[in-house]
């Protein structure tokens, strides 16, 4: 039987696209994410299938010697990685993506220039102009994702790093890149062309990450992985990879449309978060924490609480990141739970940049189970706190601060956020009066309608189960 390998191959390529759709389209709602994923990996098992069937391929020595090293390197992190580290490895995941599109088109460049002069003076306009795009898109990527990575595991400051001229500088900075990506288009054997504009993007992705900070750093995560959609679909153009074209672009979309959402989440333009140094406010743009909780935060107990909830109608769980560091949902399962056992109403307040990476608290709060329709989103819930017995806030803190609604220029302020005030009692769980990734204090700690149970997310549920059964 003589099939023609490439009809094969396109074909094979064909119905991955169509897996990676439906894997998409199933992770549009959390019902169907978990077989989304599954269709986008079997997706992905086809297209590599499909790739290896290339006969343009010589020796699969080093294909085998790179599948065994990413195969290890990736099950080690894979044991190994604490759930709260997920999202410092997804930025760093983009990273490589981006760091992959610079090198397979630094390697198309120099197999297309180095076979002869002739040979680089025939090269496609496509070509050269993929060829700048993925390595400028990539190296952007590379480096914004190795500083995002590095505020989120706090190896670099999470604080916006602002300094005098620093816009003018990103201008500058882009234009040469301009230049010099124009130049190489038009001369695509000149390789220090590529050297240079490889090296300037990389200042690029430094500098426009590293001035954003507080809050905002969800919308740059976002618009990096959307980045690494694009710079692989143009690495796709680089080597005529339908495949690579058609992944790349669902990536760079979803990204954009994952962007928009975080920015509407947080009242934020895009050009606002990149250029106008949201989130760089000064740190002492406020009250200090002392002015704010001296002699005013009330701590109270288990015990406490429990004789509280029992006397609720309707209670909100509101999570946050320490809930997650905690791992405290099986806990709050149980607790929610006992508290529907006696008539109690119990829902939970989803902010959508709660935690450290979107739907952070969706993931969790369904790997216990809990049902979807008790998460409701901001916009539903915020009407309703007028009319909750009980708050708990559960290791959030910049989802619920107030500042957030005062134009203080605090690195929160304009985000909308969960009004927990407005609720009857509010009980925040958190170990200390420590501030959250914004870094600035929080007055709902010291509101008269708050009481503080300080302690572990996890250790406290626990201990509430066990107060609440008693009391
Ligand atoms: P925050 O980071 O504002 O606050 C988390 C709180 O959890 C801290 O104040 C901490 O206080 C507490 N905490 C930590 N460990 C524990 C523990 N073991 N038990 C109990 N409490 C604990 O979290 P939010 O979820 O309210 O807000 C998310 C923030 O992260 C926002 O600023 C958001 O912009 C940002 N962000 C979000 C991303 C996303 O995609 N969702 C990505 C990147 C950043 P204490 O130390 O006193 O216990």
């Amino acid at each position: 039987m003589n099939i023609d390998m490439n009809i094969l191959i396109s074909g094979l390529y064909i119905i991955a696209a169509v897996f990676f759709t439906l894997g998409l389209k199933g992770l549009g709602h959390p019902r169907s994410a978990v077989g989304g994923n599954l269709l986008s990996a079997v997706g992905m098992l086809i297209a590599i299938v499909a790739t290896l069937l290339n006969s343009q391929i010589l020796s699969f020595t080093w294909i085998l010697v790179g599948i065994a090293a990413g195969s290890l390197i990736g099950t080690v992190i894979a044991l190994t990685i604490k759930m709260t580290d997920m999202p410092q490895m997804v930025g760093l995941f983009n990273g490589f993506g981006g760091g992959a599109s610079v090198l397979v088109a630094t390697a198309a460049l120099f197999e297309a220039v180095g076979v002869s002069a002739v040979a680089a003076a025939t090269l496609s306009l496509q070509f050269s102009i993929a060829t700048v795009l993925s390595a400028l898109i990539g190296a952007v990527t590379f480096w914004g994702s190795l500083v995002a990575f590095g505020k989120l595991a706090g190896i670099v400051t999470e604080k916006a790093v602002r300094y005098p001229g620093d816009q003018v500088m990103k201008a500058l900075v882009g234009l040469a890149i301009v230049t010099f990506a124009v130049l190489l288009v038009l001369n695509p054997s000149n390789l220090l062309y590529l050297w240079i504009l490889i090296g300037l993007s990389s200042i690029l992705g430094l500098l426009l990450t590293i001035p954003i900070g507080g809050a905002d750093m969800p919308i740059v995560i976002a618009l990096l992985n959307s980045y690494s959609g694009l710079a692989a679909a143009a690495t796709g153009f680089v080597i005529n990879n339908a495949i690579l074209i058609i992944a790349g672009s669902l990536v760079g979309a979803s990204g954009i449309i994952l962007t928009q959402i975080m920015c509407r989440a947080m009242n934020r333009s895009l050009l606002n978060v990149l250029f106008g140094g949201l989130g760089a406010a000064d740190d002492d743009s406020g009250a200090s924490a002392d002015d704010i909780y001296a002699g005013k935060v009330k701590s109270t107990s288990p015990d406490e609480v429990a004789m509280i909830l029992k006397m609720a109608q309707k209670v909100v769980f509101v999570p946050g990141y320490g809930m997650a560091v905690a791992r405290a949902q099986t806990a709050v399962r149980q607790l929610t739970e006992m508290m529907e056992a006696e008539g109690i109403e119990v829902e939970f307040g989803i902010h959508p940049v709660a935690g450290r990476m979107p739907g952070h608290m969706n993931v969790l709060l369904a790997e216990e189970n809990i049902s979807y329709d008790k998460l409701k989103e901001m916009d539903i819930i915020n009407p309703s706190f007028g009319n909750t017995d009980v708050v708990i806030v559960l290791g959030a803190n910049d989802v619920v601060n107030p500042l957030a609604r005062e134009a203080s220029g605090s690195p929160i302020s304009g985000m909308p956020i969960l009004d927990v005030d407005k609720a009857r009692t509010v009980v925040v769980i958190k170990r200390s009066l420590s501030p959250g990734f914004a870094g600035i204090p929080n007055p709902l700690f010291a509101a008269d309608n708050s009481l503080m149970l300080f302690g572990d997310a996890k250790k406290m549920v626990e201990e509430l189960v066990t107060a609440f059964k008693e009391a």
